[in-house]
């Protein structure tokens, strides 16, 4: 651990080795040393993003997520381009500057509609950075909406076994999802990937391989959560990932990726009361408040429990505000683009 913390890289077996050994003790010691790279890397800041959930309707049918397909008895709904623009609105007053917009895989909004919708948002406010994350479109799409101003897309490799990925995505295919971060990377956003940890099936082989994957593709931002399970979806019986287990990845990444933003994800804070704190003193450094309209919230339900369902938007913000200072860091409201893109290097 003291070498990766050195170097920022491990060969397979290494990495399974120090996966092997993890104990209460050396858990411990990689999360100190995760925290201690963080803060020399980002010092005590944590980026805030006003994550605004614009539609819940979805064509593919990913076995783990609650918003799939074949998930008849989920109430559907989509926000028009104003209600989304109303929302950044909001989010500007309250000092968000990057606003990330996440759907399923909703065909009504076609690049044209996208492109508009993200082209009026940096009109109005262009001192924000907008994410997308809508899932996999061709590289016309993603082109286009780089040229509106669309600074950064987040598209989860979610496992980075093909064995595991083939089993759990029935719609879509292991080798077209790492094309499509390619794309990304290609066309000059910045990029985002991430994965799911405790999956139904996931060995500690399969965990390496994500960290080695990651370490290869060098991605801007890692999303880590752990799996939860939805009540209505093939896997509802299967137990959730564990705090632990995803703490030791939220750590590992950031010693592998040093430059790494690393949200402490909203599955965090569902796993556990404080989880997204104990992710904030293991590596994480962003977090991402709800912006979307109350109405909706419980209609984007990835899985059971979802945290965060009846606060409005302030409320979100000042609670997460004070979780951050009660850890010790700080709100940062600026962009909070990645040491990597500052650098030049994307
Ligand atoms: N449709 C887009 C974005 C929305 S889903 C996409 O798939 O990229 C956003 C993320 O939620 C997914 O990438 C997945 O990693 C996560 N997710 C979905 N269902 C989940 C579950 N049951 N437990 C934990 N995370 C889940
Ligand atoms: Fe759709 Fe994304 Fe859920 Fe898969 S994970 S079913 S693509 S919303």
């Amino acid at each position: 651990m003291d070498r990766l913390y050195a170097e920022a890289s491990l060969n397979r077996q290494e990495l399974l080795v120090v996966l092997r050994h993890l104990n209460p003790e050396t858990r411990e010691q990689l999360r100190a040393l995760a925290h201690r790279k963080r803060l020399g890397m980002y010092g005590t800041k944590v980026y805030l993003r006003g994550l605004i959930e614009f539609s819940n309707i979805c064509k593919q049918n990913c076995l783990y997520c609650g918003l799939r397909s074949a998930n008849r008895s989920l109430e559907r709904y989509r926000l028009t381009p104003e209600e989304i623009a109303d929302c950044c609105r909001e989010g500007y007053e309250l000092g968000y500057r990057t606003f990330v917009l996440q759907s399923g895989e909703d065909d009504w909004y076609t690049a044209e509609r996208l492109v508009r919708l993200v082209s009026g948002i940096k009109r109005r406010f262009p001192d924000t950075a907008v994410t997308l994350s809508i899932g996999e479109r061709d590289d016309e799409t993603y082109a286009r909406l780089f040229a509106a101003g669309a600074d950064r897309f987040l598209l989860r490799h979610e496992t980075a076994s093909s064995r595991l990925y083939r089993a759990l995505h029935p719609t879509m295919s292991f080798e077209n999802r790492r094309d499509r971060l390619a794309a990304l990377q290609r066309i000059g956003y910045q990029v985002g990937a991430g994965f799911m940890v405790g999956l139904p099936g996931q060995t500690p082989e399969d965990l390496a391989e994500d960290l080695l994957y990651l370490k290869r593709l060098d991605p801007d931002m890692v999303g880590i959560g752990p799996f939860l399970p939805h009540h209505a979806t093939p896997l509802k019986d299967y137990p959730a990932g564990t705090l632990e287990a995803t703490l030791d990845m939220i750590a590992l990444t950031r010693l592998l990726l040093p430059a790494a933003l690393l949200p402490a994800t909203t599955a965090m804070g569902t796993a556990h009361p404080y989880g997204r704190e104990m992710a904030l003193q293991a590596g994480a450094n962003v977090v991402m408040p709800n912006l979307s309209p109350l109405a909706v919230r419980p209609k984007y339900a990835l899985y059971d429990n979802k945290i965060c369902l009846g606060d409005e938007s302030a409320q979100c913000r000042f609670c997460l505000e004070r979780r951050i200072a009660s850890v010790g860091l700080e709100v940062d409201m600026g962009r909070g683009d990645s040491l990597k893109s500052l650098s030049g290097a994307v």
